[in-house]
């Protein structure tokens, strides 16, 4: 069903412009950025940094983030999907901040989706049940609810300044929205040291919304005070914790990255940073509002930072902690 509904943003010069994708990341693997860099085809854009919570480890909620505040500009927006629509095959209509809090949420998942890009967006859900009409008209094809614990108590120790409730109600209105105009709605739970013992009772969610998939996911912490945050259970963290309580990646960090490739993340105000992991800005590779995608992803500043990632990653502070 999801495949059937989903053919129409396929086409052959996206399947092309992949191949392409693949064959640039794997050069790079060797060393050899020789070629032109292929458009990306997924993109996040974000439409707000704006946030209605202040969750415990989020830089932007807990006020920390140093670039200003924001919205989308629909232009720039719409000169974007415009320029990149051939290729582009996934739209993410988030980074930082909560996507409902964007006025112009719904022009942008509509104006890409009749631009024939699949749109999907992540929401705390504090906003849903009230945007139900938005869902409904917009018709986003892919919608990740956050919901990080199944009480009160559990749920506000992430979610500062959240109701449970709240999530409850957004996804009660969303089960109840015919199966055309309901997007493919997924349930993400991260889990943390006081929420673990709460994973078993998901699968009731799963049938009483009508959830199509839930994801358990890690978190990521950035300093050792964040630790107790870490679930017990060693499947649900990414990080190993050494005796004197510091943290780090148990994965070991390869000199490579599909995803600054095959993807690209544009701010607000029409700044590109290599991937989702660069939360201030702080690795700018350029602005849509000046230069073109493809011209950015050309120069010689993006170039310098993937043979960076694909030389020597540990050096990149953000290339750290990612878990890519
Ligand atoms: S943080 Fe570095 S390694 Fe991770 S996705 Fe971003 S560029 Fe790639």
């Amino acid at each position: 069903m999801r495949l059937v509904r989903n053919i129409r943003y396929i086409s052959l010069a996206k399947i092309w412009n992949l191949c392409r994708l693949q064959a640039f990341y794997r050069k790079a693997k060797h060393g050899n950025f020789s070629t032109e860099v292929p458009p990306p085809s997924f993109a996040s854009y974000e439409p707000t940094n704006i946030c209605n919570l202040s969750c415990e480890m989020c830089p932007s909620g807990k006020g920390q983030l140093k670039r200003p505040r924001g919205t989308a500009d629909m232009k720039l927006y719409r000169k974007f999907i415009l320029e990149n629509r051939k290729t582009l095959t996934n739209i993410i209509l988030h980074f930082q901040g909560e996507p409902l809090m964007c006025q112009q949420l719904g022009e942008t998942i509509a104006f890409a989706r009749q631009n024939r890009i699949h749109t999907m967006f992540s929401t705390n859900g504090q906003l849903l049940a009230q945007n139900i009409d938005l869902i409904r008209n917009a018709r986003p094809d892919h919608i990740i609810v956050s919901l990080d614990g199944l009480t009160d108590e559990t749920y506000t120790k992430y979610r500062v300044g959240g109701k449970v409730q709240n999530v409850f109600d957004g996804l009660e209105k969303l089960s109840q929205l015919p199966a055309k105009e309901r997007p493919y709605t997924e349930l993400q739970f991260l889990v943390f040291s006081h929420n673990e013992h709460e994973i078993h009772e998901l699968k009731n969610l799963k049938k009483k919304y009508r959830i199509d998939k839930i994801t358990l996911k890690s978190a990521q912490i950035y300093e050792n005070s964040q630790v107790d945050f870490l679930p017990e259970n060693q499947k649900f963290s990414r990080y190993a914790v050494t005796e004197n309580g510091n943290f780090q990646l148990k994965k070991g960090l390869k000199s490579q990255c599909k995803r600054l490739i095959f993807g690209t993340v544009v701010c607000f105000d029409g700044r590109v940073v290599p991937c989702c992991f660069d939360k201030d800005a702080d690795h700018e590779l350029g602005n849509i509002a000046s230069q073109s995608l493809h011209k950015i992803r050309n120069s010689k500043k993006y170039i310098d930072f993937v043979n960076k990632v694909f030389s020597n990653r540990n050096e990149i502070s953000i290339c750290n902690n990612c878990s890519e």
